[in-house]
Order: C-alpha cells, then structure tokens, then sequence
C-alpha cells in the first residue's frame, strides 16, 4: 500500500480528481492484499482495463472495485463521494445538505440522501466501551413553541450522552430522562469497572455507584459546577457543538434522523487526533450495508 498521507481539501483535488486515481486508492483500501474475486474469493484475476473492471479467471465474474459497496450503481461520481465524506467529516459543526448540493454540484435530493448515506456508514458498531472517569449528561435538542416558553419540553427530543475524560462520546436519542433509561444508557456503554461515573444532580442517575465504580455528582442548581475534578464541563461542551451544528449547519433536525447525526457528531469527534480519519471513513463506506432511499423516509 502506498505510504499514507494527511489529505486537505487542495492534496485531496489534486490526488482525486479523475475516476481512475479514485478507484485505485478504493482498490488498495479493499484488497491491501491484492485484488480478489467477491464471489469466489480467487485472486487469479485480469484487468479489463478499458471499463475498470476485473474478470475472474476462476469463475468469470466480472467486477469493478465499487461491486457490492454503497458506490456502486449511484450514477454519482467517485470523486464527488469522495469530496462529500471529506466535507462531512473534515467541518467540525458538519455539511446540511444544501451546502453539500451547491459544493460538488448535485441535485438537494441527492446531497440529502448522499450525507444520510456517508452518516450511516460512519455509526460505529462495535464501539469500545467507555471506562476511567466518565462523565454523563442529559440535553434536550428541539425548537421552541410559541407561547410555551423556554423551559417547554413538550416537543424536545431527549439526549443522553457520556465522554470518558480525554477519550471517545457516545451519545444517543431516549425516550426519557427516567431512572431505568439512564442507568440502562451507563450500563450498555461502559466498562463494568469504570472508574468513576460523574454526573450532575439529577436523581434519576442515583445508585449508579457499585463496589468498582463510584458516583459523584455536581448541584447545578447550587451553582456548583464542579468540586475537585468532579464535573461535566467536558460532556456539556459536546452539548454545544451538537447545538451549534444544528443551529448553524442543520437549521433543524427531525426527531426521527436527530440518532444519524449523533453518529456522525461522535465519528468526528472520536477521530478528532486521527490524521487518516478521511481514509478510515472511506474504509467504514466501503464495507457498509446500503441504506435504501425508501428506508431513509419511511416513517418509522
Ligand atoms: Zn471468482
């Protein structure tokens, strides 16, 4: 494989700007190994160079790079969806979808279902889980109603989130602020001998502490904000730059994709020291499951 390199915006025109570059970095990222035959496995392969594609001397398929990825069959170029995952993953607030259409040039609709796309393949599956000193909060993300005032929750959409200090987020949308809600959020995303979890005030998160794992929580309402080490100053600033991206990139967000966009918040900021986080977002698209356009706005 080829030395890997930092990539910007002006290295990443400059490298990818034709079909044929993109294709052979997708090339190197899927077989580093060396091309192999996605039906029988064979490496015993010719290039039929004039449509990009390979012909299995074992069974005689012919395929090219994108066979059974997301890119394949998208009538969109490679290097647009190149351009797109750099974009999306490269701004710290994110890319709507409009900025996204008028960039690489390509219909709203296709830069929608194109980011939706990239999200989906972003969402990290198997995620460690979170241990040392953790910090959990809960926020609500949604816009006011008229003549209900600020405080008004009505229509918010619940969020919970945790950060292992100077480490990886999870955050996730939930049904409620409730004591089984967020104890089950901690559990399902921690290390059994986490350190320390720290929280603010809110009852709902006692009796989280167990015999390896201690609670401490700051009394916001006192105007404590912390105590010692003892805070959620660094989960509260994830709370602002999910609130500046929506407010400043998304304008709004629906309830029902409010999760998408959690997951590409968290794949950013969990790669934020990875200086090849574009080339290990185009690894996570190249092995992802479709997302079929009629899902995606499904209701449910
Ligand atoms: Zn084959």
């Amino acid at each position: 494989m080829l030395k890997e390199q930092e990539i910007n915006l002006v290295s990443l025109v400059d490298r990818f700007h034709d079909e044929d570059a993109c294709r052979k970095y997708m090339e190197e990222l899927r077989w580093p190994d060396g091309a192999k035959c996605p039906r029988c496995g064979s490496d015993k392969l010719s290039r039929i160079k004039k449509r990009s594609q390979f012909d299995c001397d074992s069974c005689r398929y012919q395929f090219s790079v994108t066979a059974g990825t997301i890119f394949h069959d998208t009538h969109l170029p490679l290097w647009k969806w190149f351009l797109a995952v750099y974009l999306i993953v490269e701004s710290k607030k994110g890319v709507s979808a409009n900025q996204l259409k008028r960039t690489i040039g390509v219909s709203y609709k296709t830069a929608w279902y194109l980011s939706h796309r990239i999200r989906a393949a972003l969402k990290e599956v198997d995620a460690q889980l979170l241990k040392g000193i953790v910090e959990v909060d809960e926020t609500f993300v949604g816009g006011e109603v008229e003549g209900k005032g600020r405080g008004y929750k009505g229509n918010k959409t619940v969020v919970v989130g945790a950060m292992q200090r100077g480490g990886n987020i999870c955050l996730q949308v939930v049904r409620g602020t409730d004591r089984e809600t967020l104890h089950g959020f901690i559990r399902q995303n921690t290390a059994g001998d986490t350190e320390a979890i720290y929280t603010d005030e809110w009852p709902a998160y006692r009796g989280i502490a167990d015999e390896d794992t201690k609670h401490e929580a700051v009394k916001h309402r006192d105007k404590e904000w912390s105590r010692g080490d003892v805070h959620t100053n660094s989960i509260e600033n994830v709370w602002s730059l999910l609130k500046r991206s929506i407010v400043g990139s998304y304008h709004q967000v629906s309830a029902k994709h409010l999760d998408a966009y959690l997951d590409e918040l968290e794949f950013r900021f969990n790669n934020r020291e990875n200086p090849y986080m574009f080339r290990d977002a185009l690894c996570k698209l190249l092995v992802a499951n479709n997302l079929p356009y009629a899902k995606l706005i499904a209701d449910s």
